[in-house]
Parts: C-alpha cells; sequence; structure tokens
C-alpha cells in the first residue's frame, strides 16, 4: 500500500481521500484553511474557507457526479440526502405538456442540489470515518521535497511535502489538490520542473447570493429555464439544502456599471426581480437573503500538462487533480464533477501500476487527456461564442444555447460562429421545448454523460433540430428572458 500526501482538502483532495483510502492506501491530507470539522450543515455555511472562496457561489453537482457516488459510494450519497440534500430529477422538469414518462437511461439524469459547504462537509465527515486517512488543517505546504533530478535527461521525484511550520511529510505519492488560485506552477520550479499551461479567461465576473425560503412558503412553479443569458448578463437560480437557495448573476469583466450595480445587495434583489426567471425567487413574502451578495473575479480556464512533448512525463511521484489540473468556467457547473472523476482516474491509475511512477503518470495523464480535456475545449468554445454574443442585447441564448454552441464548434470548426447561434437559437431550443429525443440529448451532455459534441455527432438528434430549424418561419418571436442593459439599468436607478 501506498502513502499519499496530498496538499488542499477540497473536493479533489477529499474525493482522492475517498478513492485511495478506501482502497486502503495511507493518505494525509493537508489543508492550510483552518477549519475544524462542523457539527451540522449550517455551521458548515459559516466554514471560513479563504482558500476556496467559491464555496460562497451557487453549485450545481451535476448527473455524472451523483452517479460516480450512487454507483461507488452510495453511503455518502445516502449522507448527503440525510443533510438536507436533495435528488433534482431532470425528466419530472421536462417542459409542460411533454410526457414525463420514464424510459430506459432516466433513472440517470438526477443531480443534487446542495449548498458547496454541506457537500464538502459530509464528504469531510465520511472520508475522516476511513481508518487510512489523517487531515492535517490550519497548516500550509510551503515546498514539494524532491529527488533532485541527476542530470539532464533525468527527471525531479517529489518524495514529500514541505509545511508552513518546517516539517515534512514524506510520501510515495504527492497529490496537488490546492485549487484555482494555488501556484502549483512556483512550487515546481523552486524544484527545476517547468510544467506547461494554457489559460484563456472567461471574461465574466460572479455575483451569487444565497436566500431561505420563509416559513410556510415554497419555491415557485418553475415554468422556463432556471438559467439564462441576456448577451450582458447570465443568470441563474440554484435548489440548495434545507429550503436553502442561492442566485448567481455575472457580468462582463469590462461592465463597470453594472458590476457596481451587483454588488450592491438591495440592486442585486432589484435586478433579479427585473428577470423572469429569478423575480418570483426573490419576492419577500417567499424567502429572505442569508448572505450578502459574493464576488469572485480571475475566473479562468486553464489547463495545465505535466508530460513533455514525446509523452514523458516532466516529474515523478506527483499528480495534480481537480482545478490545480484543469479549471474551467465555473457558469457549467462541472468543476466538482470532474474533481472527483479525476480523483477516480488517479485511483485508477494507481491500481493499475502502482509505485511504478512513469507508467502511472503516463496513463492518469492519458486518461485526463481522454475524460476531462474535451470538457475544458467546450468551456473555452463556449467562452467564446459567449463573448462573441455579449454585444448582442437581450440575446435570446440561454444556458442551453450556450452550451450546445460548445458542442457544435467543437464538433464542426467549419461552422460560422453566427451561423451556429441560429441554428441553435432556432433550431436547437425550440426543438428541446416540443422533442423528448433532443432535450434528453442535450440534458445527457449538459450532466457530462455523453462526450461534449454527442449533440452534433447523432445523426438523428441532428436531422429532429434541422426539422425544427427548418420551420422557423412559422413559428412566432421568442419570448424575451428579461430586458435589454439600458432598461434594466434605466428600472433600477
Ligand atoms: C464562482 C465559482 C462557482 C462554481 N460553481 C460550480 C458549480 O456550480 N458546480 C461545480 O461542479 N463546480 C463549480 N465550480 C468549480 C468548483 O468549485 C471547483 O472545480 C472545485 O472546487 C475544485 O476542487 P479542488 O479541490 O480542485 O479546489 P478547491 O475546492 O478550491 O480546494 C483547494 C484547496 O486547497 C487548499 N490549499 C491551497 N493552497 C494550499 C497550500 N499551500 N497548502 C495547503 N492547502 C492549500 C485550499 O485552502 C482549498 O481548500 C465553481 C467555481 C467557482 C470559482
Amino acid at each position: 500500500m501506498a502513502k499519499i500526501a496530498v496538499l488542499g482538502a477540497g473536493v479533489a483532495g477529499l474525493g482522492v481521500a475517498l478513492a485511495a483510502g478506501r482502497a486502503g492506501h495511507e493518505v494525509v491530507l493537508i489543508e492550510r484553511d483552518d477549519t475544524p470539522l462542523a457539527v451540522s450543515a449550517a455551521e458548515a455555511f459559516d466554514w471560513d474557507r479563504q482558500g476556496a472562496p467559491q464555496v460562497r457561489h451557487s453549485h450545481a453537482f451535476l448527473a455524472r457526479l451523483r452517479n460516480l457516488l450512487r454507483d461507488r459510494y452510495p453511503d455518502l450519497l445516502e449522507a448527503l440526502y440525510a443533510a438536507g440534500a436533495t435528488p433534482m430529477d431532470f425528466i419530472s422538469m421536462l417542459p409542460e405538456g411533454m410526457d414525463r414518462t420514464p424510459l430506459p437511461g432516466d433513472e440517470d439524469l438526477v443531480a443534487i442540489a446542495c449548498r458547496r459547504t454541506t457537500f464538502e462537509w459530509v464528504l469531510r465527515k465520511t472520508i475522516l470515518n476511513e481508518p487510512s486517512v489523517r487531515l492535517v488543517h490550519g497548516m500550509g505546504v510551503t515546498g514539494l521535497q524532491t529527488n533532485p533530478a541527476s542530470d539532464r535527461t533525468a527527471v525531479a521525484q517529489v518524495t514529500g511535502l514541505r509545511l508552513e511550520d518546517g516539517t515534512v511529510v514524506q510520501a510515495d505519492i504527492t497529490v496537488i489538490a490546492g485549487g484555482r488560485r494555488h501556484d502549483l506552477p512556483g512550487l515546481l520550479s523552486a524544484s527545476g520542473v517547468v510544467i506547461r499551461e494554457t489559460i484563456e479567461d472567461t471574461g465574466i465576473v460572479y455575483f451569487s447570493r444565497f436566500f431561505r425560503l420563509r416559513e410556510g412558503a415554497e419555491f415557485p412553479a418553475q415554468t422556463g429555464p432556471i438559467g439564462g443569458d441576456l448577451g450582458y448578463l447570465k443568470f441563474g437560480v440554484f435548489p440548495g439544502d434545507n429550503r436553502s437557495f442561492s442566485i448567481t448573476l455575472a457580468a462582463g469583466v469590462t461592465d463597470r456599471e453594472l458590476r457596481r450595480q451587483l454588488t450592491d445587495p438591495d440592486q442585486f434583489i432589484t435586478i433579479a426581480a427585473q428577470i423572469p426567471a429569478t423575480a418570483a425567487h426573490v419576492e419577500v413574502d417567499r424567502s429572505q437573503p442569508i448572505t450578502g451578495v459574493n464576488v469572485m473575479a480571475g475566473l479562468l480556464n486553464r489547463r495545465r500538462g505535466f508530460l513533455d512533448e514525446s509523452g514523458e512525463p516532466l516529474v515523478l511521484g506527483l499528480h495534480a487533480v481537480g482545478d490545480a489540473h484543469t479549471c474551467t468556467n465555473p457558469l457549467y457547473g462541472r468543476g466538482c464533477s470532474l474533481a472527483l472523476v479525476q480523483a477516480e482516474l488517479f485511483a485508477d491509475s494507481l491500481k493499475e501500476h502502482g509505485l511504478k511512477h512513469r507508467d502511472r503518470a503516463v496513463a492518469f495523464e492519458g486518461a485526463t487527456r481522454d475524460e476531462i480535456t474535451p470538457w475544458y475545449r467546450a468551456s473555452v468554445a463556449q467562452d467564446r461564442l459567449n463573448a462573441d454574443s455579449t454585444t448582442v442585447q437581450n440575446g435570446p441564448a440561454d444556458a442551453a444555447t450556450s452550451t450546445a454552441d460548445a458542442a457544435t464548434s467543437t464538433a464542426d470548426a467549419a461552422t460560422s460562429t453566427s451561423g451556429a447561434r441560429e441554428f441553435m437559437r432556432d433550431g436547437l431550443l425550440p426543438a428541446m421545448r416540443t422533442d423528448p429525443v433532443v432535450v434528453r440529448a442535450f440534458l445527457r451532455m449538459f450532466n457530462l454523460l455523453e462526450a461534449p459534441n454527442s449533440l452534433m455527432t447523432n445523426s438523428d438528434v441532428v436531422a429532429r433540430v434541422l426539422t425544427v430549424f427548418n420551420d422557423r418561419e412559422n413559428r412566432p418571436a421568442e419570448v424575451s428572458m428579461g430586458p435589454d442593459r439600458a432598461s434594466l439599468l434605466e428600472a433600477i436607478s
């Protein structure tokens, strides 16, 4: 059995501890945030998680993640439900008038509604029951312990983590799960290791506020998509656990005026009240805010490469998992699912190759390239299309459009951006409202159950969407998802 040292006890680090710990390996998690285990979900919501500030923002836990827990860790899924999380069954939310009788495969289309702090709290509580897992919190990692490369061709091997109190945690394998803000290249360069990095800004800033339903109040009936894109503003409502929910509004990084308004807690509610999908949620007799407005900028898509051009590891004995390896635009809600999937990939490569560091690294990076990287590419493609659309005021696209746009652009680089948007707006979106085959195909892709380009490689789905697209002149105009920017700013002034 291996001794594994993990930097960071966020979702990825905890996922590694779960997968490797249950396989009998000895795991030590080192977490800089001083967060003793909370006694309840309510207390976990107050955790001081400076190292992972996104816990103060809306999180969706997609069906891919829920199915992974259902199939490999049913006790964890049960514990989440016991803590107040709820299943989100997409089939029960199919558009009004569509047959909701379950079909084979529909049992997989269930996500988890839960606050991020509740998710992490349950994950941590469950993992700390594993006899082979230990967590040190309130202690930062400041360096790596390495056997330096012995000549020009050799590769440095990491043998543990150096902590801020000067102690060293020796390990057979070191896992970096420090999240999107941790400086992994800096940590490695001190040992002479240079990794490859690709970065593309998402172009947005997140504004989130949490609410709780008032006693006796219920969630409003859902009559349309709970997320969308007005071109200049993205919006989404995220059901949480224990009658909580959150609203996220995301503005362009360059839109100073809107960003200023969104930071104000009262204006945040006034703006949410202007958007049909969020308006009923913020009615004063339905809900009350339980936080101020949380803001997060610097949201990058980023991918790191740990193999050289000939496919050989740049460093041995070290892996990166979760956002430390690949992070994507939070808008698409994929990060936690991908982090847990990648933690499983790590455990699989460990099972197959044990302490053969070179073979394990090649296998892990290969599996990551197949399972994780396509979602990075989809995220970047989607963001580029969204950036093209931000000049369109009150654009009719919604989250579904943009996700499908990314699939299109990935699948068919020859399709022009505007043509793709038109096809999605006048084809895919209306088809999703009426065609159960198309909406299921979209939901499976959206929930990471199929590849990002799966819609465009499915000839049946393409034919159905094309039929709807060709009928576009005969349909009434799309219903507006909200005001244009000028009207919104006027309404809140
Ligand atoms: C605004 C926002 C909204 C998001 N919404 C969603 C969503 O809806 N659905 C979804 O699935 N994903 C979402 N994500 C992505 C998701 O939060 C991340 O993908 C996920 O947290 C990745 O987990 P991680 O463990 O890699 O990183 P993190 O969860 O960030 O954890 C990293 C940990 O490492 C610790 N650490 C850092 N440096 C050190 C050090 N030197 N020593 C010791 N410890 C250290 C930190 O304190 C932290 O606890 C969102 C992200 C953002 C930014």
